[in-house]
Protein backbone atom coordinates (compact mmCIF):
# COMPACT_ATOMS: atom_id res chain seq x y z
CA UNK A 1 0.00 0.00 0.00
CA UNK A 2 1.18 3.31 -0.73
CA UNK A 3 1.90 5.35 1.91
CA UNK A 4 0.42 9.41 1.78
CA UNK A 5 3.49 11.78 3.21
CA UNK A 6 1.76 13.34 6.57
CA UNK A 7 1.13 17.08 5.47
CA UNK A 8 -0.92 15.44 2.39
CA UNK A 9 -2.72 12.72 4.75
CA UNK A 10 -3.48 15.77 7.09
CA UNK A 11 -5.05 17.76 4.16
CA UNK A 12 -7.25 14.70 2.81
CA UNK A 13 -8.20 14.13 6.22
CA UNK A 14 -9.75 17.87 6.52
CA UNK A 15 -11.27 17.77 3.11
CA UNK A 16 -13.46 14.68 4.54
CA UNK A 17 -14.05 16.22 7.97
CA UNK A 18 -14.54 20.11 8.48
CA UNK A 19 -14.17 21.27 11.46
CA UNK A 20 -17.68 20.88 13.54
CA UNK A 21 -17.80 24.93 14.43
CA UNK A 22 -17.25 25.80 10.34
CA UNK A 23 -20.61 27.50 9.63
CA UNK A 24 -22.53 25.64 6.46
CA UNK A 25 -24.66 26.72 3.75
CA UNK A 26 -24.85 23.76 1.32
CA UNK A 27 -28.34 23.06 1.80
CA UNK A 28 -32.05 24.86 2.07
CA UNK A 29 -33.48 22.43 4.87
CA UNK A 30 -32.45 22.81 7.77
CA UNK A 31 -35.03 21.57 10.93
CA UNK A 32 -35.00 21.78 14.77
CA UNK A 33 -37.06 19.89 16.88
CA UNK A 34 -37.37 19.61 20.50
CA UNK A 35 -38.73 18.54 23.30
CA UNK A 36 -39.96 19.55 27.04
CA UNK A 37 -40.87 16.30 28.24
CA UNK A 38 -44.19 14.59 28.74
CA UNK A 39 -46.24 15.57 31.56
CA UNK A 40 -49.48 13.52 31.61
CA UNK A 41 -52.71 15.40 32.86
CA UNK A 42 -51.58 18.94 33.17
CA UNK A 43 -51.11 21.66 30.65
CA UNK A 44 -48.10 24.20 30.52
CA UNK A 45 -48.49 26.91 28.64
CA UNK A 46 -45.62 28.71 29.70
CA UNK A 47 -43.57 25.82 28.76
CA UNK A 48 -44.94 25.97 25.31
CA UNK A 49 -44.30 30.09 25.08
CA UNK A 50 -40.64 29.41 26.05
CA UNK A 51 -40.02 27.18 23.77
CA UNK A 52 -41.07 29.08 20.65
CA UNK A 53 -38.92 32.03 21.48
CA UNK A 54 -36.25 29.62 22.63
CA UNK A 55 -36.80 28.09 18.25
CA UNK A 56 -37.06 31.12 16.62
CA UNK A 57 -33.55 32.45 18.39
CA UNK A 58 -32.07 28.70 16.81
CA UNK A 59 -33.61 29.35 13.54
CA UNK A 60 -31.86 32.29 12.72
CA UNK A 61 -28.78 30.30 13.49
CA UNK A 62 -29.52 26.85 11.66
CA UNK A 63 -30.27 29.99 8.51
CA UNK A 64 -26.74 31.40 9.38
CA UNK A 65 -25.19 27.91 8.80
CA UNK A 66 -24.76 27.45 12.66
CA UNK A 67 -24.44 23.61 12.77
CA UNK A 68 -26.31 21.42 14.52
CA UNK A 69 -24.43 19.93 17.29
CA UNK A 70 -24.02 23.70 18.73
CA UNK A 71 -27.63 24.16 18.28
CA UNK A 72 -28.36 21.15 20.18
CA UNK A 73 -26.01 22.14 23.03
CA UNK A 74 -27.32 25.99 22.98
CA UNK A 75 -31.02 24.85 23.07
CA UNK A 76 -30.84 22.65 25.75
CA UNK A 77 -28.70 24.94 27.97
CA UNK A 78 -31.51 27.43 27.64
CA UNK A 79 -33.85 24.82 28.80
CA UNK A 80 -31.83 23.96 31.80
CA UNK A 81 -31.59 27.63 32.81
CA UNK A 82 -35.19 28.14 31.99
CA UNK A 83 -36.62 26.97 35.06
CA UNK A 84 -39.26 25.41 33.01
CA UNK A 85 -38.30 21.97 32.82
CA UNK A 86 -37.02 18.56 34.68
CA UNK A 87 -33.32 19.78 33.65
CA UNK A 88 -30.20 21.54 34.86
CA UNK A 89 -32.10 24.74 36.97
CA UNK A 90 -35.74 23.23 38.05
CA UNK A 91 -34.51 19.51 37.87
CA UNK A 92 -36.72 17.39 39.66
CA UNK A 93 -35.17 15.46 43.01
CA UNK A 94 -34.96 11.87 44.23
CA UNK A 95 -36.63 9.86 46.46
CA UNK A 96 -34.15 11.42 49.19
CA UNK A 97 -34.70 14.53 48.42
CA UNK A 98 -31.93 16.03 46.51
CA UNK A 99 -31.21 16.07 42.37
CA UNK A 100 -29.17 13.87 40.57
CA UNK A 101 -28.82 15.16 36.75
CA UNK A 102 -27.97 12.84 33.53
CA UNK A 103 -27.37 13.94 30.11
CA UNK A 104 -26.03 13.24 26.53
CA UNK A 105 -25.26 14.82 23.30
CA UNK A 106 -24.77 12.88 20.11
CA UNK A 107 -22.98 14.21 16.66
CA UNK A 108 -24.64 12.17 13.92
CA UNK A 109 -21.55 13.25 11.25
CA UNK A 110 -19.32 11.46 13.35
CA UNK A 111 -21.02 8.95 15.71
CA UNK A 112 -18.75 11.27 18.01
CA UNK A 113 -20.82 11.28 21.93
CA UNK A 114 -20.93 12.30 25.39
CA UNK A 115 -22.91 11.82 28.13
CA UNK A 116 -22.46 12.63 32.01
CA UNK A 117 -24.63 10.50 34.88
CA UNK A 118 -25.68 11.30 38.50
CA UNK A 119 -24.50 14.49 38.54
CA UNK A 120 -24.91 16.83 41.47
CA UNK A 121 -23.74 20.79 41.28
CA UNK A 122 -23.09 20.89 36.92
CA UNK A 123 -25.56 23.88 36.17
CA UNK A 124 -25.79 22.76 32.83
CA UNK A 125 -25.44 19.18 32.22
CA UNK A 126 -25.57 19.24 28.43
CA UNK A 127 -22.50 21.28 28.18
CA UNK A 128 -20.53 18.87 30.41
CA UNK A 129 -21.84 15.94 28.12
CA UNK A 130 -20.05 17.97 25.09
CA UNK A 131 -17.11 18.79 27.09
CA UNK A 132 -16.75 14.76 27.46
CA UNK A 133 -16.98 14.10 23.47
CA UNK A 134 -14.72 16.99 22.26
CA UNK A 135 -12.26 17.15 25.21
CA UNK A 136 -12.19 13.18 26.34
CA UNK A 137 -11.64 9.91 24.54
CA UNK A 138 -14.41 8.52 26.20
CA UNK A 139 -17.91 8.59 25.59
CA UNK A 140 -19.40 8.65 29.44
CA UNK A 141 -18.55 10.43 32.70
CA UNK A 142 -20.47 9.78 36.01
CA UNK A 143 -20.81 10.08 39.88
CA UNK A 144 -18.19 12.53 41.58
CA UNK A 145 -14.99 11.51 39.99
CA UNK A 146 -16.71 11.73 36.34
CA UNK A 147 -17.90 15.43 38.20
CA UNK A 148 -14.31 16.28 39.10
CA UNK A 149 -13.24 15.40 35.76
CA UNK A 150 -15.47 17.62 33.73
CA UNK A 151 -15.12 20.52 36.17
CA UNK A 152 -11.26 20.36 34.91
CA UNK A 153 -12.23 20.59 31.40
CA UNK A 154 -14.54 23.49 32.11
CA UNK A 155 -17.95 22.82 33.42
CA UNK A 156 -19.82 25.16 35.21
CA UNK A 157 -20.31 24.08 38.88
CA UNK A 158 -23.45 24.95 41.15
CA UNK A 159 -24.53 25.53 45.14
CA UNK A 160 -27.14 22.54 44.91
CA UNK A 161 -29.06 24.13 47.66
CA UNK A 162 -29.12 27.75 46.11
CA UNK A 163 -29.30 26.91 42.41
CA UNK A 164 -32.18 24.62 42.14
CA UNK A 165 -35.30 25.30 42.37
CA UNK A 166 -37.11 22.31 43.89
CA UNK A 167 -36.57 20.42 46.80
CA UNK A 168 -39.26 18.45 47.60
CA UNK A 169 -40.15 14.99 45.81
CA UNK A 170 -43.69 14.99 46.66
CA UNK A 171 -44.18 18.23 44.85
CA UNK A 172 -43.51 16.73 41.31
CA UNK A 173 -45.08 13.19 41.81
CA UNK A 174 -45.97 13.15 37.86
CA UNK A 175 -43.31 15.20 36.52
CA UNK A 176 -41.42 14.43 33.28
CA UNK A 177 -40.07 17.43 31.63
CA UNK A 178 -36.97 16.26 30.56
CA UNK A 179 -35.91 18.04 27.54
CA UNK A 180 -34.33 17.07 24.36
CA UNK A 181 -33.37 18.33 20.98
CA UNK A 182 -32.44 16.52 17.70
CA UNK A 183 -31.24 18.67 14.83
CA UNK A 184 -30.54 19.14 10.86
CA UNK A 185 -28.29 21.45 9.88
CA UNK A 186 -27.46 22.97 6.07
CA UNK A 187 -24.71 20.57 5.71
CA UNK A 188 -27.17 17.95 6.10
CA UNK A 189 -25.30 16.78 9.15
CA UNK A 190 -27.38 15.33 12.37
CA UNK A 191 -27.27 16.18 15.96
CA UNK A 192 -29.22 15.14 19.48
CA UNK A 193 -28.89 15.91 23.06
CA UNK A 194 -31.19 14.96 26.35
CA UNK A 195 -31.03 16.73 29.71
CA UNK A 196 -32.88 15.30 32.20
CA UNK A 197 -33.29 15.03 36.70
CA UNK A 198 -34.31 11.63 36.11
CA UNK A 199 -37.57 9.86 36.78
CA UNK A 200 -40.14 10.96 39.49
CA UNK A 201 -38.75 9.58 43.02
CA UNK A 202 -35.88 7.57 41.42
CA UNK A 203 -33.92 5.57 44.04
CA UNK A 204 -30.55 7.17 44.45
CA UNK A 205 -28.20 6.16 41.80
CA UNK A 206 -30.40 5.56 39.73
CA UNK A 207 -29.22 6.53 36.29
CA UNK A 208 -31.79 6.75 33.21
CA UNK A 209 -32.02 6.63 29.75
CA UNK A 210 -31.30 10.14 29.05
CA UNK A 211 -27.31 9.91 29.37
CA UNK A 212 -27.76 6.29 27.18
CA UNK A 213 -26.56 6.67 23.82
CA UNK A 214 -29.19 4.67 21.36
CA UNK A 215 -31.84 4.96 24.38
CA UNK A 216 -31.85 8.70 25.32
CA UNK A 217 -29.95 10.09 22.11
CA UNK A 218 -28.62 9.15 18.65
CA UNK A 219 -27.63 10.86 16.00
CA UNK A 220 -26.38 8.94 12.43
CA UNK A 221 -25.64 11.27 9.19
CA UNK A 222 -28.21 10.13 6.55
CA UNK A 223 -30.45 8.12 8.78
CA UNK A 224 -31.65 10.27 12.13
CA UNK A 225 -31.30 11.74 15.23
CA UNK A 226 -33.71 12.03 18.23
CA UNK A 227 -34.31 12.31 21.94
CA UNK A 228 -36.75 10.18 24.27
CA UNK A 229 -38.64 10.73 27.33
CA UNK A 230 -40.99 9.01 29.52
CA UNK A 231 -40.46 5.54 31.61
CA UNK A 232 -36.32 5.01 30.89
CA UNK A 233 -35.96 1.66 31.64
CA UNK A 234 -37.96 0.74 28.68
CA UNK A 235 -36.12 3.11 26.51
CA UNK A 236 -32.85 1.51 28.05
CA UNK A 237 -34.05 -2.06 27.31
CA UNK A 238 -35.68 -1.81 23.95
CA UNK A 239 -32.55 0.37 23.02
CA UNK A 240 -35.16 2.49 21.61
CA UNK A 241 -33.31 5.11 19.53
CA UNK A 242 -31.42 2.85 18.19
CA UNK A 243 -33.93 0.39 17.26
CA UNK A 244 -35.98 3.07 15.69
CA UNK A 245 -32.28 4.10 13.31
CA UNK A 246 -32.19 0.36 12.72
CA UNK A 247 -35.85 -0.24 11.24
CA UNK A 248 -34.93 2.98 8.87
CA UNK A 249 -31.51 1.56 8.01
CA UNK A 250 -31.88 -1.86 7.98
CA UNK A 251 -35.49 -2.78 6.73
CA UNK A 252 -36.22 1.23 4.88
CA UNK A 253 -38.77 2.09 7.03
CA UNK A 254 -39.52 5.85 7.04
CA UNK A 255 -38.76 7.61 10.39
CA UNK A 256 -42.33 8.17 11.89
CA UNK A 257 -43.12 4.18 11.15
CA UNK A 258 -40.21 3.16 12.65
CA UNK A 259 -40.91 5.39 15.76
CA UNK A 260 -44.70 4.76 16.44
CA UNK A 261 -43.98 0.93 15.74
CA UNK A 262 -40.97 0.98 18.88
CA UNK A 263 -42.99 2.70 21.06
CA UNK A 264 -46.03 0.22 20.42
CA UNK A 265 -43.77 -2.42 21.66
CA UNK A 266 -42.30 -0.88 24.62
CA UNK A 267 -46.36 -0.10 25.54
CA UNK A 268 -47.16 -3.65 25.17
CA UNK A 269 -43.91 -4.74 27.05
CA UNK A 270 -44.81 -2.17 29.65
CA UNK A 271 -48.87 -3.68 29.70
CA UNK A 272 -47.58 -7.26 30.02
CA UNK A 273 -45.26 -6.42 32.98
CA UNK A 274 -45.95 -6.75 36.65
CA UNK A 275 -45.41 -3.60 37.89
CA UNK A 276 -49.67 -2.35 36.62
CA UNK A 277 -49.44 -2.27 32.95
CA UNK A 278 -49.47 1.74 33.41
CA UNK A 279 -45.28 1.75 32.31
CA UNK A 280 -43.49 1.42 28.99
CA UNK A 281 -44.72 4.72 28.17
CA UNK A 282 -42.79 7.83 26.53
CA UNK A 283 -42.21 10.08 23.71
CA UNK A 284 -39.66 10.60 20.81
CA UNK A 285 -38.75 13.46 19.04
CA UNK A 286 -36.84 12.91 15.82
CA UNK A 287 -35.30 14.20 12.71
CA UNK A 288 -34.57 12.52 9.63
CA UNK A 289 -31.77 13.45 6.98
CA UNK A 290 -34.23 15.23 4.40
CA UNK A 291 -35.97 16.95 7.44
CA UNK A 292 -39.18 14.75 7.52
CA UNK A 293 -40.46 15.43 11.55
CA UNK A 294 -41.36 12.49 13.96
CA UNK A 295 -42.81 13.08 17.31
CA UNK A 296 -44.25 9.86 18.18
CA UNK A 297 -45.93 9.24 22.02
CA UNK A 298 -47.60 7.04 23.87
CA UNK A 299 -48.52 9.48 27.14
CA UNK A 300 -50.96 12.03 26.71
CA UNK A 301 -49.04 15.77 27.51
CA UNK A 302 -46.06 15.61 25.38
CA UNK A 303 -44.43 18.98 25.32
CA UNK A 304 -43.13 19.43 21.95
CA UNK A 305 -41.60 21.94 19.33
CA UNK A 306 -40.59 22.38 15.80
CA UNK A 307 -39.67 24.63 12.90
CA UNK A 308 -37.29 24.32 9.80
CA UNK A 309 -36.58 26.39 6.78
CA UNK A 310 -40.07 26.64 5.89
CA UNK A 311 -42.03 26.55 9.00
CA UNK A 312 -42.07 29.20 11.87
CA UNK A 313 -41.44 28.24 14.92
CA UNK A 314 -44.33 26.50 17.01
CA UNK A 315 -44.97 24.74 19.86
CA UNK A 316 -47.74 22.17 21.99
CA UNK A 317 -48.80 20.04 24.07
CA UNK A 318 -50.02 16.47 22.66
CA UNK A 319 -52.93 15.42 23.60
CA UNK A 320 -53.95 12.28 21.85
CA UNK A 321 -51.81 9.22 22.61
CA UNK A 322 -50.28 7.25 19.52
CA UNK A 323 -50.67 3.33 20.04
N1 LIG B 1 -36.59 9.39 30.56
C1 LIG B 1 -36.25 10.04 31.81
C2 LIG B 1 -35.68 9.00 32.76
O1 LIG B 1 -36.19 7.90 32.77
C3 LIG B 1 -37.40 10.71 32.47
C4 LIG B 1 -38.33 11.49 31.59
O2 LIG B 1 -38.13 11.61 30.40
O3 LIG B 1 -39.31 11.99 32.12
O4 LIG B 1 -34.81 9.33 33.50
Amino acid sequence: MTRLPAALLALATLAVAAPASAHCLDQENFAIIVHGGTSSGKAYPERLGFIENMLAKRRAELMAGDRAIDIVERAIVEMEDSGLFNAGRAAITNSEGFVELDASIMDGRTLDAGAVASQLTLKNPIRAARLVMDGTRHVMMVGDRGEAAVISLGAETVEPGEYFLKAKPKEHPKEHGTVGAAVLDRCGDLAAGTSTGGYDSKIPGRVGDSPIIGAGSYAKNGVMAASSTGHGEYFIRHTALRTIAARMEYGGAALDTAARKTLREMRAAGRDASDGGTDGRGGVIAVDAEGNFSFAHSYAGMIHGMTDHGTKPRASQLGSKVE
